[in-house]
């Protein structure tokens, strides 16, 4: 057999001494930040990480969020298998085709070649959509509102903790209902929610809308998708939401009998949303000390650091009592008692690790009846980094430091978001800014395939959303021909 790359022996998690500057060279600060602050290790299997402890905390952090949100809007969660025969998956044309280079097959089980192939699921359209088939009778069954929290697989070639990898997490809801328009009602529903999840809870500003032809999920109708904003001016689709029209419904027969005895295929939809998002955190977020996670996603809202002299014993009383007063009032909260680090060292480590909040408990503090709070969200030294605060107050004042840490967060993240969103008639000038990867680069654009493909091939930008349409009189800014509306272009992740 020929030797394949994916053969090669996998890399081991390289040893990160110090954090390089973020501004220096962007990847190379990222990786080092997800390996420091224990997120992830590189898996003995090629393209593969190790969702450590602390990366698996903030998982289900957006994991809780979500499946809130899910839930308040009707749907339930189930699961379905990993595999999938090739028979199934070669049913919708476009689908299977869109995917076939990204399928990981199984041909052998039990000792034997087995004699169907079973494709390891890159997305799970056609196992669902054959047991919707199986379930739907009438209309008075739809509409179904499923969400499966799974596993999936991308044979892809370069791996980028959360960002890229073979393997990743997710969750993949899958619906059908009775009409085109609750169908689009649907996917417009979950596009709001990652928005909403993006902006208010992991503090990620970004642009929702639909996608351009060719940007589209192999078998959709319409696809529509959320864009964040990365500091290297590379934008990142951190979840998408599609229409699937019918297709799916004829490849799979997913008929139901409609109030008028007829047989009408059903409407179906598809979203998801991956641990994508938390790389799109670390991105946003993160500087030269290491991560600065927003308190909603934040696995543990502060962390309290005894900073014990000769009257250690009664340092460390007074924060083991103040650990159980935060937990008692609904506050994540951590204390770092490892004896063997010096306080100094503690800093550092969670500095890393991004806790939005670090309270210091020292001997005089004790004496005075204060704490010393430390914001991640501030730089060393500015104002307001450092506060003493009065050890009675402390579990009523943290919420509402939270708030303000998580706005501050949102806020720098904006302001860069639309400083980095250009709008530009010129077509020279246009080239130059995609080529740049000067940000979010917005035109008056025709909406043509080949237009799209020529900026890629000058640029390597493509469209990351398309803004209003509009039938007015303006040129695409691309290509000179007539525009329908307007669009976002970038280059991407
Ligand atoms: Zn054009």
């Amino acid at each position: 057999m020929r030797r394949r790359r994916d053969d090669e022996e996998p890399e081991k998690t390289p040893l990160v001494k110090e954090i390089p500057p973020k501004a220096r060279d962007l990847s190379e600060w990222y990786q080092a930040v997800c390996y420091k602050a224990q997120l992830v290790s590189l898996a003995p299997v090629r393209g593969c990480v190790v969702l450590r402890p602390y990366g698996f905390a903030l998982w289900e952090r957006l994991q809780a969020t979500l499946d809130g949100r899910f839930k308040a809007t009707g749907h339930e969660n189930a699961y379905f298998p990993l595999l999938i025969p090739e028979r199934l998956l070669s049913r919708e044309a476009e689908h299977v085709e869109g995917f076939a280079p990204e399928v990981a097959w199984v041909t052998q089980g039990g000792g034997e070649t087995l004699t169907e192939r079973l494709a390891i699921r890159p997305t799970s359209e056609v196992v669902i959509g054959t047991m919707y088939a199986e379930w739907l009778q009438s209309y008075r069954d739809l509409p179904i509102l499923i969400n499966q929290w799974a596993n999936v697989v991308r044979w892809e070639k370069r791996t980028r903790p959360f960002l890229r990898t073979l393997e990743f997490l997710w969750q993949e809801g899958h619906t059908a209902h009775a009409t085109e328009r609750e169908a689009a009602d649907e996917v417009q529903q979950m596009l709001g929610i990652y928005a909403d999840v993006a902006e208010d809870v992991v503090a990620v500003p970004v642009y929702a809308g639909e996608k351009s032809q060719s940007e589209r999920f192999a078998g959709a109708t319409h696809t529509f998708s959320i864009e964040a904003l990365m500091p290297d001016g590379r934008a990142l689709q951190a979840a998408t939401s599609h229409e699937l029209g019918q297709n799916f419904a004829r490849a799979y027969n997913i008929t139901f009998s409609a109030e008028d005895q007829t047989l009408q295929h059903a409407w179906t939809t598809s979203w998801g949303m991956s641990w994508r998002m938390i790389g799109a955190m670390i991105m946003v977020h993160g500087d030269d000390r290491g991560l600065r996670i927003p308190p909603r996603m934040a696995p543990y809202e502060a962390v309290i650091v005894p900073i014990s002299g000769t009257d250690g014993a009664d340092v460390a009383n007074a924060a083991r009592t103040l650990l159980a007063t935060l937990r008692d009032a609904g506050i994540r909260a951590k204390l770092d008692d490892r004896m063997a680090l010096r306080p100094g060292a503690k800093f550092a480590d969670w500095d890393i690790r991004g806790v939005p909040l670090r309270i210091e408990i020292g001997a005089k503090d004790l004496r005075d009846g204060v704490v010393t709070f430390v914001r991640r969200d501030r730089e060393k030294g500015e104002e307001g980094a450092k506060t003493v605060c009065p050890s009675d107050d402390v579990p009523a004042r943290i919420p509402e430091l939270m708030d303000d840490i998580q706005r501050s967060l949102y806020k720098q993240a904006r302001t860069f978001l639309i400083e980095h969103t250009i709008a530009t008639q010129d077509r020279a000038e246009f080239y130059r800014l995609c080529r740049e990867r000067a940000g979010m680069i917005e035109i008056a654009w025709c909406e043509r395939p080949e237009c799209e493909a020529h900026v890629k091939v000058e640029t390597s930008a493509t469209t990351r959303v398309l803004r209003v349409r509009h039938g007015g009189d303006t040129v695409c800014t691309a290509c000179g021909e007539p525009a329908v509306g307007r669009a976002y272009f970038a280059q991407s992740y």
